[in-house]
């Protein structure tokens, strides 16, 4: 299918933006939608464009650090006929003059972690995020600058475009904000009881299966695709994929009914945090014409890790959420007879205690050959992209995926599954013609990504050949720049649509 061209700005303007989410770089991060939210406000800003961020104030984050300071401004917000007062903090995107506005709750955010604990997910989630989601219109009033559009990200930011269409519809200071819904994963999308309904204070006439309506119950992110003016998600492939019953977890049939509106937009990466050059995490810094100091990076990532160094031996590195999702069920299939093959595994993660089982248990059966890191540790992480020679992404659904972005610009080798955004972005290596940038390999199951592990194996014992294929992808540019230009062009595409609605 050919790809749906978003049409150019009509007019070179000053947008006013707001972009709403449940976790940013540098103050909150579980994935990859952090990474996003901390870049994309930055290449805006640079753009010209009145950018702005709100998000949730968590315990973990660090108010002196970031100079985070009382607005004195308060939302008082009903849910379930109780008041719970929301305090507008300010503070800063760092490395920027991007203003980021924090919700402070102590009941619903201050709490160890964001969104789970190893034993599970907090089990009001979806009255935190009703919470959330809630006061930004109710902000928005309290601070007096009225965005042009918002752009909510996955399910947490669902509801804010049905609360501007519904409760808000006729409200003269928020009638005209258009809304952007971005999704980064599909497969979580807020699902909760139909009660929920009376709890936000919103209309039961959008209790039917056109609007919130979802099994009995009601889908917050159904409600982002439904009431938004645009839909976006992350890549081109993962947007044709979720119009399908097999990737969408039931929504396919919602946002095939919202096709002319759905747009897919790469992921960029922030290469002022991403490069083996400026990396201030690595012991050693290295550019692709002094490449030798990815060695110093390997050796000493495995000396962290409780490895020994060995000459032409291929280290392989995973970074990942420990989750369904990443194909980790593959690895412990074929973990065996890959350890019949001359390589080192280097893993890091957290995320379902049976995955940290999982790999503890093969870390005991090999302890020379696997080191299981089951934790977060942003530094390390930087280190195994840097210090590896692959990388390991064998994800059954992908919506744009960062990690294989972030290894190529390291000369680390992916080798990946295609799909999504690992689809869209990692060219299989052809030897006649020394082009492509990974390994990739199709099919849902284990063997055909031992095949892939294998043949990069082999590969790798080829010095020149490697070397190619290592500058193929540090030569790639995913930056945010180009990504950004898609987003303006995205909220264009918002206005627009709200404007015909509003005539
Ligand atoms: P997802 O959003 O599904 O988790 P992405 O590939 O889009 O996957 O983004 C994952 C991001 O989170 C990357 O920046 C990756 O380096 C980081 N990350 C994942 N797990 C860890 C971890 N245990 N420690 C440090 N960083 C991690």
């Amino acid at each position: 299918m050919a790809e749906r061209k978003l049409s150019k700005p009509h007019k070179q303007r000053v947008i006013k933006i707001l972009i709403a989410a449940s976790e940013v770089v540098p103050f909150a991060k579980t994935g990859g939608l952090a990474d996003v939210t901390g870049a994309l406000p930055k290449a805006l800003r640079n753009l010209g464009h009145d950018v702005r961020v709100v998000m949730p104030l968590y315990r973990k984050i660090d108010r002196e650090k970031y100079g985070i300071k009382d607005t004195g401004k308060r939302v008082n917000i009903n849910i379930a006929l109780h008041d719970h007062e929301g305090a507008v903090m300010e503070g800063v995107l760092p490395g920027s003059d991007v203003p980021v506005y924090f919700i402070n709750n102590r009941e619903f955010f201050d709490r160890e972690e964001i969104y789970r604990t190893p034993q599970g997910e907090y089990w009001d989630n979806n009255e935190r995020f009703m919470f959330f989601s809630k006061c930004i219109p109710e902000m928005i009033k309290a601070a007096g600058w009225v965005p042009d559009v918002i752009n909510c990200n996955d399910w947490h930011t669902g509801l804010i475009p049905v609360f501007l269409k519904t409760i808000y519809a006729n409200d003269d200071m928020l009638k005209n904000i258009a809304t952007a819904y971005s999704i980064h994963n599909i497969a979580y999308q807020g699902c909760a009881s139909k009660e929920m309904i009376s709890h936000a204070g919103l209309p039961w006439e959008i209790y039917n299966m056109h609007q919130l309506e979802f099994y009995g119950g009601i889908n917050y992110m159904k409600g982002g695709i439904v009431f938004a003016d645009v839909i976006n998600t992350v890549s081109n492939k993962y947007k044709e994929e979720i119009k399908t019953p097999e990737y969408s977890y039931n929504l396919d049939g919602v946002l095939r009914g919202r096709d002319k509106d759905l747009y897919g937009i790469l992921n960029g990466i922030d290469y002022t945090v991403w490069d083996p050059a400026t990396d201030r995490f690595l012991p050693v810094n290295y550019t692709p014409e002094t490449i030798e100091g990815k060695t110093e990076v390997k050796k000493k990532l495995l000396e962290e890790c409780g490895l020994k160094y060995k000459e032409n031996v291929p280290v392989i590195g995973l970074v990942s959420r420990l989750d369904d999702q990443k194909g980790l069920d593959f690895i412990a299939n074929i973990m065996e007879e890959m350890m019949k093959l001359n390589l080192q595994f280097v893993i890091l993660g957290t995320g379902e205690e049976n995955y940290h089982r999982m790999f503890h248990f093969f870390r005991d059966r090999y302890p020379e050959k696997i080191a299981a890191n089951i934790k977060f540790d942003n530094g390390l992480a930087h280190r195994i992209y840097a210090g590896s020679d692959m990388f390991l992404m064998p994800s059954r659904f992908e919506p744009c995926g960062l990690g294989q972005l972030i290894s190529l610009k390291y000369g680390t080798v992916p080798i990946v599954r295609e799909t999504g955004g690992l689809a869209d972005t990692i060219k299989h290596f052809n030897f006649k013609e020394k082009k492509g940038n990974g390994f990739t390999f199709q099919g849902y199951n284990p063997w055909d990504l031992f095949r892939a592990i294998r043949v990069a194996v082999d590969t790798f014992k080829n010095r020149a050949v490697w070397e190619k294929l290592m500058h193929n992808g540090m030569k790639e540019n995913f930056s945010w720049d180009m990504a950004a230009v898609k987003y303006v062009e995205l909220y264009d595409a918002a206005m627009h649509n709200k404007n015909l609605q509003n005539a």
